[in-house]
């Protein structure tokens, strides 16, 4: 079957796509998605059960469609959840807030258009003489479309050294994917656990092996043992920047905004003034400052950038200030097995020592920062065929400024578009509702824009 718009995914991204084609397209146009996500419209951020996931946004700037800014807040009251626009809710609410609008939309409109969902996994891809993509999915069916929003998100990074001295008793004690929170439930409450990585994904899995009992030692390993910061209780007002007068370089960069934060009362300020003009400053910057900054700056970046929410955050200090949590700073080297448990060489930062964590567990948390395709078969199988080329800096696909797919040799006028993480290399500030919203709402309406053009 043709497909006006096929959209290939299953988390907020194809979601919030979605929502915009059923608000857009005439009742004509007919609309895929594919995906094989089993919480459909959840993604890995928003399927998770535990209340102490939490949004690491205000409810006030979560809502799914940006013309709709209250939305959110009002399905919070409408839950009967005593919640303001300042709070930080759940991410299980945010998932049922999610699936609840897409819901209202395929309910209410008599004259929206078609919507096909199909569970599936989009294996490869391939250019059709008839002015299609055509997508195969693993059940042996074949989906094409004139317009492909992909919308794959990021996948989780594979641990960086090979077990390969661990014996199989002690492999299944290594925890690849943490989002399967099945694991939680196989942890002695008096184990240790070794958690690589030091981000969000990592407070939320000390925060989760709390909630099913577990009193443990737990070592964090990253490679700057730097760990994610808290939003003020009272959030201060964003101070206004002036992108344009910021130096092009990202130490000058870095030095400007370190004297703005000297200015006032409270970093976070600087942080939430610069917030809505990162995708600007990010564009201005040469590929040469933008490999710099994510060689150099990056860990800052992220732990001032995405912090946690205030009560989230003391929480987790307790654990920390207690001895509970500690932290290592140093590059993992080898895992092997000693005396039963796994051992986790790692080289001291700024060092040569090698120093060793003994655990019962080990749990990988490195990896959600960077997209890249490596993750992805299907778009490893798009590159080969040159419909899709890696950005330089390795963060996605290369994209132009309307997010559409910059292909090194596609011939025939499918348009093909791309929305969330893997846009980073354009966009760098592109994996957060607040700005996927926008950019899936603008890459409806260049879609309709066309097919009104075409249609005219
Ligand atoms: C733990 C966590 C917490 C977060 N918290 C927040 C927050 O509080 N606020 C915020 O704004 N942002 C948050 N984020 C950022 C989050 O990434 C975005 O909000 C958003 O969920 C990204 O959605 P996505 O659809 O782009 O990616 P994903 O949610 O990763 O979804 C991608 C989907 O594509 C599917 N897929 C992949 N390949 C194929 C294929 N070949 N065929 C078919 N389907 C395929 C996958 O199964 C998946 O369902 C969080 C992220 C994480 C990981």
């Amino acid at each position: 079957m043709i497909y006006d718009v096929v959209v290939v995914g299953a988390g907020f991204s194809a979601i919030a796509v979605t929502c915009n084609l059923i608000e857009q397209l005439p009742a004509s146009a007919k609309v895929a998605v594919i995906g094989d996500d089993p919480g459909f419209g959840r993604g890995t951020a928003y399927r998770t059960e535990l209340y102490l996931h939490r949004l690491n946004v205000p409810a006030g700037r979560m809502s799914l469609l940006p013309h709709r800014p209250d939305d959110f807040v009002e399905w919070l009251k409408s839950r009967g959840r005593t919640m303001q626009a300042t709070d930080f809710a759940s991410r299980s609410d945010y998932g049922l807030y999610v699936r609840d609008t897409l819901a209202q939309l395929l309910r209410k409109r008599d004259d929206r258009c078609q919507v096909d969902f199909i569970k599936a996994k989009a294996a490869g891809c391939v250019e059709r003489y008839n002015s299609t993509l055509a997508f195969h999915l693993g059940n042996g069916d074949e989906i094409a479309g004139r317009n492909v929003v992909l919308c794959l998100g990021v996948g989780n990074a594979s641990l960086p050294v090979d077990p390969v001295d661990v014996p199989p008793f002690l492999r299944s004690r290594i925890v690849e994917n943490p989002w399967r929170l099945s694991w939680l439930r196989l942890v002695a409450p008096s184990e240790s656990v070794c958690i690589l990585g030091s981000g969000l994904t990592m407070i939320d899995q000390v925060l989760a092996l709390r909630a099913h009992g577990h009193r443990g030692r737990i070592d964090v390993l990253s490679r700057r043992g730097l760990a994610p910061l808290g939003h003020a209780k009272t959030p201060p007002a964003p101070l206004l920047i002036d992108v344009q007068t910021l130096p092009g370089t990202i130490s000058g960069i870095l030095k400007s905004l370190r004297t703005k934060s000297g200015e006032t009362a409270d970093w976070r300020a600087v942080m939430d003034g610069l917030r809505p003009m990162t995708q600007v400053l990010w564009q201005r910057l040469s590929s040469e400052e933008r490999a710099r900054f994510l060689r150099h700056a990056l860990p800052w970046w992220n732990i001032h950038r995405h912090r946690v929410a205030p009560d989230v955050f003391d929480r987790f200090e307790k654990l920390v200030s207690e001895g509970t949590v500690r932290f290592h700073a140093g590059f993992l080297k080898s895992l092997a097995a000693e005396e039963g448990t796994l051992l986790a060489g790692y080289r001291v930062r700024g060092t040569r020592e090698i120093a060793g964590i003994r655990a019962d567990w080990l749990v990988n948390c490195t990896g959600m920062e960077r997209a890249g395709i490596s993750h992805s078969p299907l778009l490893k199988e798009m590159s080969r065929f040159q419909l899709i080329a890696p950005d330089p800096l390795g963060l996605g696909i290369q994209v132009d400024a309307t997010s559409e797919v910059l292909g090194p040799s596609r011939i025939l006028p499918t348009r093909l578009f791309a929305v969330g993480a893997l846009t980073a290399g354009q966009f760098w500030e592109i994996t957060a509702v607040p700005d996927i919203r926008v950019q899936a709402k603008a890459v409806v309406e260049e879609i309709a824009s066309n097919r009104s053009n075409r249609d005219a």
